[in-house]
């Protein structure tokens, strides 16, 4: 097929978002009778689920301290739930499970998502969360617990099969996907900031809309752009900071131990819920017994038979290296620099030991295969959604996007006319208008 000169809509990334607001487009426009599949493009300078939706744990859940976030996720959670066997989907639920100084953060994600009707049971006091997961595992052992809260809904997907799903259903409405096909730049119109082109490796592409959706490539396409590296933030009591990087990055930790994934089942025999543990006890080694960590710390891990394991990870870490200097490439697995080492393994299997016996002494098995990836965060890591230069969307997820399958669909319906409310607390300005997200106590960058 020839290269492209043109497309009235282009989509740079083909992850969860360029995928899911391709096929949201070329629906719409076909609703609408206001064009088709066919005017919309993907480009991808690698392959479909290459980036950071590739290689994701795939979780899916809501509990997350902001309104914003919450109603963002129940939305995502519908288009999980409208298509399980395309998404690759697994509606097992959540469980966030914490130690006193999350607790009362934590019921009140438990009150507001009852407000959205958003499906959980909240269990308070060390006594009463220690039965409750002692009838789910009988081996539970998690010290300093005292609540849990279990999310009903949500789950996990299979990180690259949720990708194929999504390019499955935007190439069936007709969409086209590029890949091997490089942003290199951008033309503007005539005294104007509008794109009028993208230009990639290969020729330029005219185009009316661009969408970007490039994961912990943002700034990348962000600096092309020529969009504000610095901005000012106003604080809760009114004073400018002036001179915060707009982006940085955070090096994610996962891995898998190489276990039969029904070593989880729960006590009657069912697939086990995600458990997501942050706690104040003391850590020790599931080797000799030494202290791993003094301060909180906490840990993910659902049984995978896609990673033929147990997988999961911890609290990730801040890449020191100025953002400019960051190799983002080769990314995941293939990057020398961002991969796990002994360290993280020594950590999370001996965490998972403090929370499960069955889990003790399983260390052996860690599969020594390279995992983990970069995340690219905003200041103050939560999402951009906004648009740039008149007609460019760009999806700026911050690293809590492979679960939000809804926003590129939102995005879509704001490109074809209608402002989306859900999308609004997530706009470039709320920085310099100090519209701010409450922040929690969890020791996530994401939570
Ligand atoms: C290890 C890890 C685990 C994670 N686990 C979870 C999880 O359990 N749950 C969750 O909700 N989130 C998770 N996340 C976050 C989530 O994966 C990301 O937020 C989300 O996948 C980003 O999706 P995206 O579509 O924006 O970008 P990506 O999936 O990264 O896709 C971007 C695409 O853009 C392409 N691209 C980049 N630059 C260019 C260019 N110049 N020209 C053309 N194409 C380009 C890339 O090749 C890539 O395919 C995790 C992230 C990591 C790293």
């Amino acid at each position: 097929m020839a290269y492209p000169s043109g497309s009235k809509y282009v989509i740079i990334g083909a992850g969860i978002h360029g995928l899911s607001c391709a096929w949201r487009l070329a629906e719409r426009l076909k609703a609408t009778g206001k064009g088709s599949g066919s005017d919309v493009l993907v480009l991808d300078k690698s392959g479909i689920a290459s980036g950071a939706s590739g290689i994701a744990c795939g979780v899916v859940r809501n509990n997350y301290f902001q309104p914003a976030m919450r109603e963002l996720m129940a939305h995502s959670v519908k288009v999980w739930e409208s298509d399980p066997k395309a998404f690759s989907y697994h509606p097992v639920g959540y469980m966030q499970i914490s130690h006193e100084g999350m607790r009362e953060d934590v019921t009140s994600i438990y009150e507001q998502q009852k407000v959205i009707g958003y499906e959980s049971e909240f269990i308070e006091g060390e006594n009463d969360s220690r039965i409750y997961m002692k009838g789910l595992f009988s081996d539970w052992r998690a010290q300093n617990i005292t609540s849990v809260l279990h999310e009903k809904k949500g789950g996990y997907a299979n990180n690259t099969a949720a990708v194929y799903g999504l390019a499955g259903k935007a190439e069936a409405a007709g969409v086209r996907i590029l890949t091997g096909a490089t942003v290199t730049g951008f033309t503007r119109g005539n005294g104007s900031q509008a794109i009028t082109a993208v230009e990639t490796d290969k020729g330029n592409i005219a185009c009316e809309e661009v969408v970007v959706a490039v994961g912990p490539w943002v700034k990348t396409i962000w600096d092309m752009l020529e969009l504000p590296r610095d901005l000012a933030i106003k604080g809760a009591d009114g004073t400018m900071h002036e001179g915060i990087p707009t982006w940085r990055y955070w090096c994610l930790e996962e891995g898998v131990i190489g276990v039969d994934p029904g070593l989880q089942k729960l006590n009657d025999g069912g697939m086990p819920p995600v458990i997501h543990v942050d706690t104040d006890a003391v850590l020790y080694s599931d080797v000799d017994g030494s202290v791993v960590r003094e301060e909180p710390w906490g840990i993910y891990y659902k049984p995978d038979f896609h990673f033929g394991g147990v997988q999961g990870g911890a609290m990730p870490y801040e890449v020191m290296t100025p953002a400019d200097e960051v190799a983002i490439d080769p990314y995941g697995p293939e990057s020398p620099e961002f991969i796990v080492g002994d360290d993280f393994a020594h950590m999370w299997c001996s965490a998972l030991s403090h929370c499960q016996e069955r889990f003790s002494g399983q260390i052996g098995k860690f599969k020594k295969e390279p995992s983990g990836g970069l995340g690219c965060f905003t200041p103050d890591s939560f999402p951009i959604f906004d648009t740039f230069c008149q007609n460019v969307h760009i999806i700026a997820d911050s690293n809590h996007g492979y679960k939000m399958i809804g926003v590129g669909h939102l995005v879509a319906d704001e490109i074809l006319g209608g402002k989306q409310t859900l999308l609004e607390p997530f706009r470039f300005d709320r920085y310099a208008k100090g519209a701010l997200h409450p922040v929690s106590s969890s020791p996530y960058p994401w939570s």
